[in-house]
């Protein structure tokens, strides 16, 4: 199964991720968080992602597609893909198909997040992780169980991330408008796409992807 999970920047793609990969065991393949780790070491790669990334604009279509083309190819064949993230031009969408096709996979289904604009930049503001296991809270939807420690490994260390302020968020809106949406009617025409609810509780989220990837 491999699946793209689609929506603007705070739709939950990636607590909807983490909860598939919880639950049936699958890869999270998210563009975002390998250029964070790719900034974080000082890769070539990350040092040229950096400022682009600050300003909530796109990083180049071949940086991406190469990250998502190496991580693919060393995944098991049964391992399930969810695409976080990417892609998010239509030349990124050629691109995934490409790479599907190279490792002998097909893509099953595109949901699609919809969520209210106006509720996405209080969303993203208030959102953080833990510093240790990633884990992803928000300080009002989300927060952890005992204020100040993490639910999953007890650190007290959180961090939040560095495009997640009102300016950028913006920015980043504008960008998925412009780019990532016009993808979904190729995706549509394939008859793949199913749209979800975004501003609903996490759970009942992950209960309607559940009833999509089940059929
Ligand atoms: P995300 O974690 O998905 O919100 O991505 C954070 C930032 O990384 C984006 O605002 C872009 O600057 C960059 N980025 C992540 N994925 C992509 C992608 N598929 N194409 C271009 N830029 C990306």
């Amino acid at each position: 199964m491999n699946i793209i999970l689609l929506g603007p920047p705070g739709a939950g793609k990636g607590t909807q991720s983490a909860g598939l990969v919880e639950r049936h065991g699958m890869r999270q393949l998210s563009t975002g968080d390998m250029l964070r780790a790719a900034v974080k070491a000082g890769t070539p790669v990350g040092m040229r992602a950096k400022e682009v990334m600050e300003r909530g604009e796109l990083v180049s279509d071949e940086i991406v597609s190469d990250l998502i083309d190496a991580e693919l190819a060393s995944m098991a064949p049964a391992t399930g893909a969810i695409f976080d993230g990417y892609p998010r031009t239509a030349a990124q969408a050629d691109a995934l198909d490409a790479i599907l096709a190279r490792n002998g996979r097909t893509l099953d289904h595109v949901i699609e997040l919809e969520v209210n604009e106006d509720a996405l930049v209080e969303r993203i503001t208030g959102r953080f992780s833990c510093g240790n296991c990633g884990a992803l809270y928000h300080e009002t939807a989300n927060p952890p169980k005992v204020d100040g420690v993490c639910d999953i490994c007890g650190s007290t260390e959180f961090k939040r991330r560095p495009d997640d302020n009102e300016e950028t968020v913006r920015m980043r809106m504008q960008e998925y408008r412009a780019k990532t949406a016009p993808i979904l009617p190729g995706y549509e025409a394939r008859g793949i796409v199913t749209r979800v609810d975004g501003m609903a509780a996490i759970d009942t989220v992950a209960e309607e992807v559940d009833a999509i990837l089940k059929g």
